[in-house]
């Protein structure tokens, strides 16, 4: 029996939900599963009380013009900003590299990076708390078995989880020869994020900074200047990034002890980083990947799609066009106008 469902896609990051608001473009029956409560994947934002301040991806660039399409209908409406042009680059020995006149724009969402997960979903049929354990074929389609027990069919599965992850849920289905191989061959690295807010600090004279050539410390934003006119309520927070040699020696490590570690190194650019009035510590094992594909998405069986940031380019604008790209792959196959 053929499902009624066109297309299943498993996780609502940007990947996910571009992909998902193409098919639906296309006239196909199309829903979204997604394992947390929130949309967006790692273009993530946690809340503090009044505050929004994002712990995952930290800003984005735009230079297909597609994405800069979406991009400057969000600009109009005031949902997405320029956070910067440019970005300031600190090294322990050769020191600060003022960003230069003419950089080409960072966007940042002012009410957080998790925006674009509501303005991607927009229209579309998500539902959240699902994890997905498993995708295995039937007959005319693939049938999704979420951890609760349930199922869900669809004519054409599409995975958007980070590679490792898609790669354990088609564990035991029959793959076009090569597509595991190349799954398990692709490669994430992890990152530490402390978020730490001062009570009293002044704001730091930068938004960002890109630290280059330290052994633990990779980041750190002062989060408050994405925020616009809200930037400046409640208090001063930093988001600080290790690097991923950094996270992978302290992967199991005491979360009081990585913070610790992280906030003394960020001493070296703001001197009162290291007396925080809180903090909190998320580890993200798989933040990126070390290198992308070269194709936009990978077909791993008839009707099975996997895309994502490891495919095509990386970061936020490389795993919309991934996303767009298997969505259309996924419309011709489906017959779709
Ligand atoms: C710390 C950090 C900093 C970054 N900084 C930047 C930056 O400054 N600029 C930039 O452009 N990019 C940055 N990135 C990268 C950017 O966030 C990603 O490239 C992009 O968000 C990836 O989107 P995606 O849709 O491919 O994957 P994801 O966002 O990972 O989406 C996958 C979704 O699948 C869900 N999922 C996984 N498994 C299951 C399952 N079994 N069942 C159901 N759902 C599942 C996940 O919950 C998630 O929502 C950063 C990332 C991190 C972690």
């Amino acid at each position: 029996m053929t499902p009624d469902l066109d297309v299943a896609i498993v996780g609502a990051g940007v990947a996910g939900l571009s992909a998902a608001s193409v098919v639906r473009d296309h006239g196909l029956r199309v829903l979204v599963l997604e394992k947390s409560r929130g949309l967006g994947g790692r273009a993530a934002t946690r809340r503090r009380g009044d505050q929004r301040i994002d712990h995952g991806a930290q800003f984005f660039t735009a230079r297909d013009p597609r994405f800069q399409a979406r991009v400057d209908g969000w600009l109009a409406t005031g949902d997405v900003a320029v956070w910067t042009r440019g970005m300031h680059v600190w090294h322990p020995d050769a020191g600060w590299t003022e960003p230069g006149p003419g950089g080409h724009p960072r966007y940042a969402p002012p009410s957080g990076m998790s925006a674009l997960g509501r303005l991607l979903g927009a229209g579309v049929d998500v539902r959240r708390e699902a994890p997905v354990a498993r995708v295995r074929r039937i007959d005319g389609g693939w049938r999704v078995a979420m951890a609760d027990g349930s199922t869900v069919d669809a004519r054409t599965t599409l995975l958007t989880a980070p590679a490792p992850q898609a790669l354990a849920l088609v564990a035991g289905a029959t793959l076009e020869p090569g597509a595991a191989e190349t799954l398990a061959a692709i490669e994430f690295e992890p990152v530490f994020a402390v978020l730490a807010g001062y009570e009293g600090a002044a704001p730091p004279p930068w938004p960002g900074v890109r630290v280059e050539g330290h052994p633990d410390l990779a980041w750190v934003a002062h989060d408050g200047s994405r925020r616009g006119a809200a930037g400046g309520r409640g208090p001063m927070v930093l988001v600080v990034h290790a690097t991923p040699a950094f996270t992978r020696a302290h992967l199991d490590a005491p979360h009081d002890e990585v913070a610790d570690a992280l906030l003394r190194a960020a001493t070296a650019l703001a001197p009162w980083a290291d007396r925080p009035a809180w903090r909190d510590v998320h580890r993200w094992r798989y933040a990126r990947p070390v290198a992308t594909l070269s194709e936009p998405y990978l077909a791993a069986a008839p009707g099975l799609l996997v895309a994502g940031d490891a495919f095509g380019s990386d970061r936020v604008e490389g795993a919309f066009l991934s996303g767009l790209a298997a969505a259309e792959a996924l419309a011709v196959e489906l017959g779709a106008p």
